[in-house]
């Protein structure tokens, strides 16, 4: 299930819609190289969440905590942990908890993932600088309940 954004405003819109949506305890991970808009959809999302502060990247403090929208958001960079080092920050507490997660390059900690996420692949058009595909992929009947709820929002926007 894919689609396509024509601009930043239009990722964050999706963002938004997918924010709104978010349940206690959902996992979402962001694929996409670096300038693809995992960051700016992120953005969205906390704007779903009733989130007024600005949502800054967490690529140095590696987790940002935003406690002030409808559940609590817990947005990670694990960029910096190319290298390993993930055993120190004790993620489980994180994604076993009630709060929602959202993870840029999830890969650098696979090993310590839950069972069930919804991973969304962001990439650029090579033709268009402000272009980006956006593809969804649910693991699991939660996170495909979720994702069709998503886009069929987006797309009767
Ligand atoms: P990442 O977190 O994936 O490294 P960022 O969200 O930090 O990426 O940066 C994406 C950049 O691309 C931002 O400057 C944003 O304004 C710009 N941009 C242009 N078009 C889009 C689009 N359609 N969706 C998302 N970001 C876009
Ligand atoms: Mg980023």
């Amino acid at each position: 299930m894919d689609l396509q954004t024509k601009n930043a405003t239009a990722t964050v819109q999706l963002g938004e819609i997918l924010g709104s949506k978010l349940k206690p305890g959902d996992v979402v991970l962001l694929d996409g190289d670096l300038g693809a808009g995992k960051t700016t959809f992120t953005k969205g999302i906390a704007r779903g969440l009733g989130i007024k502060r600005p949502v800054k990247s967490p690529t140095f403090t590696l987790i940002r905590e935003y406690q002030e929208g409808r559940y609590p958001l817990y947005h990670m960079d694990m960029y910096r942990l190319e290298n390993g080092g993930s055993d120190e920050l004790g993620l489980e507490e994180y994604f076993d908890g009630q709060g929602i997660v959202i993870v840029e390059w999830s890969q650098f900690i696979q090993s310590e993932l839950p069972a069930e996420f919804l991973t969304i692949k962001l990439t650029k058009d090579p033709a268009d600088d402000a272009q980006r595909t956006i593809i969804f992929e649910p693991t699991g009947t939660h996170y495909q309940q979720l994702t069709t709820a998503v886009l069929s929002a987006f797309h009767h926007d």
